[in-house]
């Protein structure tokens, strides 16, 4: 795996640099603009995001800003991008940095990760791409783009299948991390495209791909969903005996395994209007 991948790190190395960067948080590499930037990119389309940021720098230009931001303020200005929870832990991480950094991010991977709200994709992309730390930021799109350069058949909903990639790029981190890091996810968000055919013709690592060469673009990443909530109609019997009820235990195997519940049959009963000791629940499994 890991001699597969060394040979497209200087390939997008060389193709992210050529690229024109105009997106707003592109055009340094101050730790609070990624961090902001990337936090904002999570569940939003990177069109929505542009003015949401550019309005953001304006209103709280620095960490210390963020961190004396009224709550009302700070969700005035995230309003319309959802997940409000992500502006609260950014404002929470803001105060932890006042409070235990002085008030300056925090330099390394290890650090970073210790704020609130910051996980190991974000805390990778902070420290490669502004502090050059050899640590790999590992989301979708690189899980995508990886995936069809080695034609993986692993899943890449699985936590093991991140696990592995991550530890391969780790390995083969250049000496300008940032750029291969920002390279492979401009790849996935402009060429590498998912749900569709990839743009492999203007690929710049299409030489080292073997889901290209063995026409398997279609089918990697592979994408094992999980089976559908079933939802069952079930009837409950509460049956009262001078203060005693009558409980069963479950099957040792399966949802809630070997604990206790009231006698219950797997369909409605018509009866149940007339009783208080029966009723209709909805079991989810
Ligand atoms: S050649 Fe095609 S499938 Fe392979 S990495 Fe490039 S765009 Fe993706």
């Amino acid at each position: 795996m890991k001699q597969e991948l060394r040979k497209i790190v200087e390939p997008i190395i060389e193709w992210y640099q050529n690229q024109e960067k105009t997106l707003p948080w592109k055009q340094d590499k101050e730790p609070y603009h990624i961090w902001v930037s990337e936090i904002m990119l999570q569940q939003t389309r990177i069109e929505a995001v542009k003015k949401y940021y550019t309005r953001f720098m304006k209103e709280l230009p620095t960490i210390q800003d963020l961190a004396c931001v009224p709550e009302e303020k700070l969700l005035k200005l995230w309003e319309g991008l959802g997940y409000y929870s992500r502006a609260r832990n950014l404002k929470k991480a803001a105060i932890q940095i006042e409070q235990e950094y002085e008030g300056k991010m925090p330099t390394n991977y290890a650090d970073l990760l210790k704020l609130a709200g910051i996980g190991e994709y974000t805390a990778g992309a902070i420290a490669s791409i502004s502090y050059k730390e050899k640590v790999p930021a590992v989301d979708g799109n690189v899980l995508r783009v990886i995936s069809r350069v080695l034609a993986s058949k692993e899943d890449v909903l699985l936590p093991e299948t991140k696990r592995n990639i991550t530890k391969a790029l780790f390995e083969i981190l250049p000496d300008e991390p940032g750029d291969f890091n920002e390279g492979l996810m401009e790849l996935g968000e402009k060429i590498c495209l998912p749900n569709t055919v990839p743009l492999c013709e203007t690929c710049p690592i299409q030489e080292f791909c073997r889901a290209y060469k063995e026409n398997l673009t279609k089918e990697i990443p592979i994408r094992i969903k999980k089976q559908k909530r079933k939802i069952e109609k079930r009837t409950v019997f509460i049956l009262e005996y001078q203060n005693h009820m009558a409980i069963r235990k479950r099957e040792k195997t399966g949802i809630l395994a070997n604990l206790y519940e009231f006698p219950n049959v797997i369909r409605r009963s018509d009866r149940r209007r007339n009783s208080k000791n029966i009723r209709t629940m909805e079991h989810t499994i």
